[in-house]
């Protein structure tokens, strides 16, 4: 199937009994389509809806790496004009890392550590510190922690550095199968560890360890409850995304950028942006 999810563009046409008035608007959309009207949907959590399609992932949807892109109207979240075609298209993964946030319920002073310095660790690390929280990250490889270091963070560790501090929230945001049990080790009792990251084998965590801790454990998966927030965050200037781009390519790259080819003079980002636009 054609991928692509984490996408923004501009509305050339409406379907038949569409709102005419999106014509000419920039705007993203949710990549989960419930079905509308099972008891998840009505009730707000259309994102989990059993028969729900995703763009560009799940039920053939065919996603955003195209000229054209087709969504239901129901789906579009309007873009500010200060928020830019890179920052739009980061809305996506944006609404996951504000939700990661919101579910470490951090007050400001906060002492977070971010397991996982990927896209969505760096989101989450740079929404976290908008809200006032000490971020720190841990990560494996040099050049990650490099990168993650000139954004500025608090701290950014590897397993052999890590020290041994006091943490308010600690958010899983890699696809370690250890790390979700690490979490919960480190995190402070009473507080909460937030998942969304995801091992390609099962991951285990002890829940004794849950239980006499008294800790609060919250999965995210999908940004659709935390795109408008996103949003409103990146137009107001209190996280700027952009920085995690290291690269703008065409469609024609697309097939080398994914197994791994980086365009002469880009960055250290973790973020290839592809506009179709581009020869
Ligand atoms: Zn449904």
């Amino acid at each position: 199937m054609r991928i692509g999810h984490e996408w923004c563009g501009t509305v050339t046409a409406v379907g038949e009994g569409g709102d005419p008035t999106w014509i000419g608007r920039r705007a993203i959309g949710d990549t989960m389509l419930g079905c509308g009207h099972c008891r998840r949907c009505l009730s707000g959590r259309q994102h989990v809806c059993e028969k729900r399609f995703e763009i560009g992932i799940r039920g053939g949807f065919a996603g955003a790496l195209a000229e054209q892109l087709a969504v239901p109207a129901t789906a579009l979240h309007a873009l500010p004009d200060n928020v830019d075609i890179v920052a739009g298209a980061m809305v996506e993964p944006g609404g996951n890392a504000l939700r990661a946030v919101l579910g470490a319920n951090l007050n400001p002073g906060d002492r977070l550590l971010v397991l996982g310095p990927g896209t969505i660790g760096l989101l989450v690390a740079l929404f976290a510190r908008s809200v006032g929280a000490e971020v720190h990250l841990l990560g494996q490889t040099t050049r990650s922690l490099a990168f993650a270091a000139t954004l500025g963070f608090a701290g950014v560790w590897s397993a052999d550095t890590l020290p041994a501090l006091t943490w308010d929230a600690v958010i899983d945001a890699s696809n370690s199968a250890e790390l979700p049990g690490i979490a919960l080790d480190l995190v402070e009792p009473g507080k909460r560890v937030v998942y969304i990251g995801i091992s390609g084998v099962p991951s285990t965590i002890d829940t004794r360890n849950l239980v006499l801790k008294d800790v609060t454990a919250v999965g995210i998966l999908s940004a659709s409850p935390g795109l408008a927030g996103a949003i409103a965050e990146y137009a107001a200037g209190a996280v700027d995304p952009r920085p995690l781009v290291a690269a703008t390519v065409g469609l024609q790259q697309v097939g080398a950028v994914l197994s791994g080819w980086r365009p002469a003079g880009a960055g250290d980002g973790p973020k290839i942006h592809i506009d179709p636009r581009m020869p």
